[in-house]
């Protein structure tokens, strides 16, 4: 699938409010938060990415620090609400979906920590 040449050169993170800057890879593109590090993968990114979790995403992922913020809403879209993906067997470990678009957003090292443990999705959506 081609890069899709409206992503806009920056989005805003939807946990924190700093600015997002888009990181341009062969396969596609990313957003990374300049404040909590946090990571915005538009459409199919998280898996044409996936195998560069590790210079994507090179943060220590440290689980949820403390209560979680309200609903977040999409960076992309305007007035959507994301949706909580939760791993049952590690409540702690998940990531943030937007039906519209289907981007999907992650806090710093989450998506790597998902993409070293293959069996998160398959938990999630029951795939084989
Ligand atoms: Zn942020
Ligand atoms: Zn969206």
């Amino acid at each position: 699938m081609p890069n899709d040449a409206t992503l806009p050169e920056a989005l805003t993170c939807p946990k924190c409010q700093a600015q997002m800057r888009i990181q341009r890879y062969p396969e596609n593109d990313a957003y990374r938060c300049e404040g909590c590090r946090g990571l915005w993968l538009p459409l199919m990114a998280h898996e044409q990415l996936e195998e560069r979790a590790e210079q994507i995403d090179p943060e220590q992922y440290r689980g949820s620090s403390g209560p979680e913020p309200r609903t977040l809403m999409c960076p992309q879209c305007e007035f959507v609400p994301l949706i909580r993906m939760v791993d049952v067997e590690q409540p702690d470990l998940h990531f943030e979906s937007c039906k519209e678009c289907y981007g999907r957003y992650y806090d710093a090292g989450e998506f790597r920590q998902v993409s070293e443990d293959p069996s998160f999705l398959e938990r999630l959506f029951g795939r084989d």
